[in-house]
């Protein structure tokens, strides 16, 4: 039986700068969101940037920005983690004064060649059943004579259990249980030691992560303990893998949210088909947005079990959203996407803009994504299309053809109507008169309009596109097809 968590909490999302946003930690990050938005309190982001050598400014900037394109809003910080190491240093300052961690002068090399030795003999390796901590006499002299030395935490031997919310109770004991070092022998402390401090600091209540830190969890309970304050609560979350239960990788589409945004996958989309990676609402829902996964959203429903990412169901989660979003999100969404094919809003006159909204409207049903609906709406902003003479090749060799849409244009020309029941009519009264199945005239006048042999309904193409837009696309055709053929 899980027990209930109470609100308000006090939840963290705490990403090192070192590399992109992963889908993995993009899910964590939301699962802290909807934890605090679902019982309140606050979500604190920390860049983790004490690994000076791996961190960088822009990768920071980068994990800001992915995150704020999925939508996860926070209500406290960034706070740079480098900016408190005066405070992580005092803190094992403290933990040597009071005897709960020791000088370790042993040289790095020594203990990786005694861990070599344990493994090639299949045993496992503690550093402290091999290296006792010096007595306080030796400590003195050896720092007298300026010794480098690293502080080391006392582990002790008694298990630790850890209360998982996702994974029920685990218990770490023996090889577990090792001393562990939280500052090196430069000065800097250690994960350990700084998410420990930073969490106490943040006065952190749940702390849900991936399951990769378990094993880190049992030392940060004890480094909690040392320091006299009460550990959070724990949630470890199954790690996210690619199909087949391999390692996910660009491979399998993307592994970092920077590359679905640069793919052109709605932010929403990916929010929600990351939600549903280790939760859901125990019903047949699987299209929530992020306000309603705010209101379904219990960290009981979490699951335990390892959650495989499948690109196919991204895919259509995609494309729901494509579909059923208001058309001004979209349409938000596809901005970045226009100046790739050569679309400037700004110079857009306003019956042009309106064209290319409708035809946005129109195809986004259709569009995988937001790429290809930004090339499905060239043909309602330019003035002239470029037809390939190899895809028209049918249209080409058709000689009754030009005569026809020239008939269609005239028709066209004369309505005063424009709709897709009056459009139809005129297309079918011109095949008629022609003795020509409907589809003779729809198929070119496809082509004619989107440069492309497949598409929407046909008459929801010619509505969108307008009268002036579709008569000049077919004026346009019938030269190509009379210059070529
Ligand atoms: N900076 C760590 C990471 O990105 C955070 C670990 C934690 O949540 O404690 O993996």
């Amino acid at each position: 039986m899980k027990t209930k968590i109470e609100g308000p909490v006090r939840v963290r999302f705490p990403p090192s700068p070192t590399g992109f946003l992963h889908v993995g930690g993009a899910r964590t990050a939301i699962y802290n969101e909807l934890l605090r938005q679902s019982l309140g309190g606050s979500l604190v982001l920390r860049i983790e940037d004490t690994d000076r050598a791996r961190s960088d400014q822009a990768m920071t900037e980068q994990i800001l920005s992915a995150l704020r394109w999925i939508g996860v809003t926070w209500d406290e910080g960034p706070t740079l983690q480098s900016a408190g190491v005066d405070r992580h240093r005092s803190v094992a300052w403290r933990l040597l004064a009071e005897g709960k961690a020791y000088h370790d002068f042993v040289a790095p090399e020594a203990v990786a060649a005694k861990r070599d030795e344990m493994q090639k003999a299949k045993q496992n390796f503690r550093y402290k059943d091999h290296f006792p901590p010096p007595s306080a006499d030796e400590a003195k002299e050896r720092m007298e004579r300026g010794e480098p030395f690293a502080v080391r935490f006392v582990m002790g031997d008694e298990p630790i259990v850890v209360s998982d919310i996702v994974r029920g109770e685990v218990t770490f004991g023996d090889e577990m249980l090792d001393d562990l070092i939280i500052l090196r022998s430069d000065g800097t402390p250690t994960y350990h030691l700084t998410v420990v401090c930073d969490d106490i600091e943040a006065r952190i209540s749940h702390v849900i992560r991936g399951e990769d830190h378990l094993s880190n969890t049992p030392k940060h309970i004890a480094l909690y303990r040392a320091l006299d304050e009460e550990p959070p609560v724990y949630g470890h979350l199954p790690l996210i893998m690619g199909p087949g239960k391999k390692r996910l990788s660009k491979r399998h589409g993307a592994a970092s949210a920077e590359e679905f945004r640069e793919q052109g996958l709605l932010p929403q989309a990916l929010y929600n088909y990351l939600a549903f990676l280790g939760w859901s609402p125990g019903d047949e829902r699987e299209i929530m947005s992020r306000e309603e996964l705010i209101g379904a959203f219990t960290a009981e429903r979490l699951g335990s079990s390892a959650a495989v990412f499948d690109p196919e169901k991204l895919a259509w989660v995609n494309a729901q959203y494509m579909s059923g979003l208001p058309l001004a999100t979209i349409l938000e969404h596809l901005a970045p996407f226009l100046p790739e094919v050569g679309i400037d809003l700004s110079a857009l006159d306003e019956s042009v803009r309106a064209r290319f909204e409708a035809g946005v409207d129109l195809h986004r049903t259709r569009a995988k994504n937001l790429i290809e609906l930004a090339s499905f709406a060239v043909p309602y902003v330019r003035d002239r299309l470029d037809y390939d003479a190899d895809l028209c090749a049918k249209f080409l060799k058709q000689e009754a053809l030009r005569g026809q849409l020239e008939q269609l244009i005239e028709q066209f020309g004369s309505l005063e109507a424009w709709t897709v029941e009056s459009t139809e009519v005129a297309m079918r009264s011109v095949a008629e008169a022609a003795e020509v199945k409907a589809g003779v005239l729809i198929h070119p006048t496809r082509m004619a309009l989107s440069c492309s042999k497949a598409g929407p309904s046909l008459f929801d193409l010619v509505a969108a596109m307008g009268q002036e837009a579709s008569l000049r696309h077919l004026g346009h055709f019938v030269a190509f097809l009379r210059a070529n053929a």
